[in-house]
């Protein structure tokens, strides 16, 4: 991936926001049928230095901060986090997003009493794809396991992304999908799949339908994010 596609910044957005795409040690699952991002790894003698680069590009303009690596929040590098912490006090960033998977809940949970008592709001993300548990666990093999409340996640979880036009899902899955979404969680991210490097293939029939019928109504509501390509947040590749 090219330097330049790990900072982005995003002022029209409903919450104007800074993006850094930085490089962890690798996602612990990399289980996940449909995903082939958690490629995007190093060990920290070189992500060190290059999430170094990318972290001093934040001028904390807006206030936010969202962090994504291929992977959880965790997998960074300690040095990395600590600079995370070091950018977020000195450019006034009140606003921290992250992401990690529900097996990590513990930890996240953790760090949001930890970055509270700084004064920073941390807003963890957690990629559901979608609440249809079975589908969730047998298919995408997402390793959150059954009977998992969708309020006990949002009790840990601010923002949840869902995934939606892989073979064998449904557009009544992904109604319901959006109105639990929308219920618990203060923002929604609808990834529209893309073919990739996996045996997972994208169903077109399944795009058209909610190009048609679903984007022009979730594009009017501020707590959606659509992003048609993986790409669309301004980092990746
Ligand atoms: S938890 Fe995330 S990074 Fe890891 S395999 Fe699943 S989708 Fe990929």
């Amino acid at each position: 991936m090219k330097f330049e596609e790990r900072y982005s910044c995003l002022p029209e957005d409903a919450l104007p926001q800074e993006i850094v795409l930085l490089m962890g040690r690798g996602c612990f699952w990399k289980k996940c049928s449909f995903c082939d991002y958690h490629m995007d790894s190093g060990p920290d003698s070189v992500s060190v230095s290059l999430n170094n680069k990318v972290l001093k590009q934040v001028t904390g303009e807006f206030g936010r901060l969202v962090v994504l690596n291929s992977g959880s929040y965790f997998e960074l590098p300690e040095e990395t986090k600590k600079q995370v912490l070091e950018i977020c006090r000195q450019r006034n960033i009140c606003h921290l997003h992250m992401e990690s998977h529900w097996l990590l809940r513990e930890k996240t949970r953790v760090l949001k009493e930890k970055m509270d008592k700084e004064g920073i709001c941390l807003h963890p993300r957690i990629g559901i794809e979608t609440f249809d548990e079975q589908y969730r666990e047998e298919i995408m093999l997402k390793g959150m396991g059954y009977n998992q409340a969708p309020s006990a996640i949002a009790e840990i979880y601010d923002e949840c992304c869902l995934l939606f036009g892989m073979t064998g899902q449904s557009p009544e899955q992904f109604e319901k999908d959006m109105s639990t979404a929308l219920k618990y969680f203060s923002r929604v991210y609808v990834n529209i799949f893309n073919d990739n490097s996996t045996a997972v293939k994208a169903d077109p029939e399944l795009i058209r339908w909610f190009t048609v019928h679903s984007l022009p109504k979730l594009q009017k509501d501020p707590r959606i994010c659509v992003l048609m390509n993986n790409t669309d947040l301004g980092v990746g590749d």
